[in-house]
């Protein structure tokens, strides 16, 4: 096949990981006979260096133009001023509403091989495998916001056609997973988790009767998640209890250097990055941990290039770096040494060309 894909460096450590991530793309294209053409535009911090805003309209409209857009990260001191007008995040924030992105997913696997990363008891882990689908553009973060002497308010407001649309997305998904869904809500509390306990309880009747519908007070969820993580499949959840629940859920993965998430919309083109941020502190050292980035490629091939085999490829071929010792510098067991970034990128290169 023949995709374009938009590369969006960043900064800090961003390039350094995208760099391994857009070598992996490359030894994929060869393997498999695919012609992934990449082009590469500015984002966050660089582009405001160089533009003045951080997501120039050139990017976007290159974006808009591709099959997916590859991601680094933004952001960093030298942009860190809270009361500047144009801001990094800036960039990541439009980037999403301009190709509509609703839907996000983390999924959170636990190698055996890093149980040691993770600050749960490695029992607690065993057949960690779950995957979270975050409603991103609804909800209470993009309600009115007022704001009246002594009092504030932040509006919280989902219609129908939003909750559709995120189940489905995620009902899609379990099923081609253990076909278990377990929808995270505060319905004993909130009107808008009433509807959405509703509409879910309707599309997945009437549409997916083969997947296995759940549902759990968000307090429980955060609960049920350190206590027995491996009892979830897919989690379909709405914006704020997403974010909540995904960076508890990445600690279950001991390091937010092996996460990936991809967002996605009613298009084919889907945006996929590294949750972890610019990571200055340790940018321009050659030791950034770029699988979280190459397991991002995984979903890009799976989601928007329907390449489902090489993106199994690709995840195995991490897995198999992994089991071979190459451990980069935020999962690199006690007395063990730290594999480089380029040398993480090398083994799973490897192991994708065996
Ligand atoms: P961070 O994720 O950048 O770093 C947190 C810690 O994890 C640091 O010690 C870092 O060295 C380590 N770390 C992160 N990724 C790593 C990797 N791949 N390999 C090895 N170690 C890794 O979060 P932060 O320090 O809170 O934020 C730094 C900057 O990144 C800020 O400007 C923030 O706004 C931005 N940020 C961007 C994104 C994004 O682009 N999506 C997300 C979060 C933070």
């Amino acid at each position: 096949m023949r995709a374009a894909i938009t590369v969006l460096p960043g900064d800090g450590i961003g390039p350094e990981v995208v760099a391994q991530a857009t070598r992996v793309l490359t030894a994929v294209g060869e393997k498999w006979g695919h012609t992934f053409t990449t082009r590469e535009a500015l984002i966050g911090g660089a582009a405001i260096d160089k533009t003045g805003t951080a997501l120039p309209p050139e990017t976007l409209a290159m974006a808009r133009e591709t099959d997916a857009v590859l991601l680094g990260a933004v952001g960093g001191p030298k942009w860190d001023d809270p009361r500047a007008k144009v801001r990094p995040e800036q960039g990541l924030l439009a980037i999403r509403k301009g190709l509509g992105l609703y839907a996000n997913l983390r999924p959170v696997a636990v190698n055996p091989k890093l149980l040691h990363a993770s600050p749960l008891r490695p029992e607690r882990l065993a057949g960690v495998d779950m995957l979270v689908v975050r409603e991103l553009t609804g909800g209470i973060y993009f309600g009115d916001k007022l704001r009246d002497n002594d009092r504030a308010s932040d509006n919280c407001t989902y219609t129908v056609a939003e909750v559709e649309r995120i189940v489905r997305t995620a009902a899609r998904i379990a099923r081609g997973r253990r076909k278990k869904l377990c929808s995270v809500d505060k319905a004993n509390v909130l009107e808008t988790s009433r509807l959405w306990r509703e509409v879910t309880e309707r599309v997945m009747k009437q549409e997916f009767p083969d997947v296995a519908l759940s549902h759990m007070l968000v307090d429980a969820c955060a609960m049920q998640l350190i206590r027995k993580p491996a009892d979830f499949d897919v989690i379909v959840t709405e914006n704020m209890f997403g974010d909540i629940l995904t960076d508890e859920a990445s600690m279950l993965a001991g390091s937010m250097g092996m996460l990936p998430s991809a967002s996605l919309g009613e298009g084919k083109c889907g945006l996929y990055e590294p949750i972890h941020g610019s990571a200055p502190d340790i940018m321009g050292k050659g030791i950034a941990n770029p699988y979280a980035t190459i397991l991002s490629v995984a979903l890009l091939l799976r989601h928007s290039l329907g390449l489902e085999t090489e993106a199994n490829a690709v995840e195995h071929a991490v897995d198999a770096a992994i089991d071979r010792g190459v451990f980069p510098v935020d999962i690199a067991p006690a007395g063990v040494n730290p594999a480089s970034t380029g040398a993480a990128g090398d083994a799973v290169v490897a192991a994708l060309r065996q």
